[in-house]
């Protein structure tokens, strides 16, 4: 989410990412450290022209289950496209989520806990 806008507040973030996590925890590790891709099928061809193609790697993720295909090419090595297929409730309508936002929020709740446990301990 973008908090740099005026109008969006860094408490209307973490609001917004502790409504997100409440209801998909799920998806918690993979917003903040990124997703386990482990590829699911053997590489194989894509398009081919001559002896150069793309070769195409299917991913899913080990712990939300969305999918990624990578295309490469022959020629330069290099990564032309990449497409993800991802689970119900992964994705947000109209707003973003960094992975800044998932850490601050993390940040916030330790912050709150320690608070909490020295409070208890100066009682
Ligand atoms: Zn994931």
């Amino acid at each position: 989410m973008a908090y740099n806008d005026s109008a969006v507040t860094y408490e209307f973030v973490m609001s917004m990412v502790e409504a997100y996590v409440l209801d998909h925890p799920e998806f918690q590790m993979c917003r903040e450290f990124g997703h386990a891709m482990r590829p699911t099928h053997r590489d194989y061809i894509g398009k081919a022209s001559g002896s150069a193609f793309t070769l195409l790697k299917k991913l899913k993720c080990r712990s939300c289950g969305t999918k990624r295909i990578d295309e490469y090419s022959s020629v330069t090595r290099d990564l032309i496209r990449r497409a993800y297929e991802y689970p119900d409730g992964y994705l947000l309508v109209g707003m973003t989520m960094s992975r800044h936002d998932m850490r601050s929020w993390n940040m916030e709740r330790f912050l709150a806990e320690r608070a909490a446990v020295e409070e208890a301990e100066a009682a």
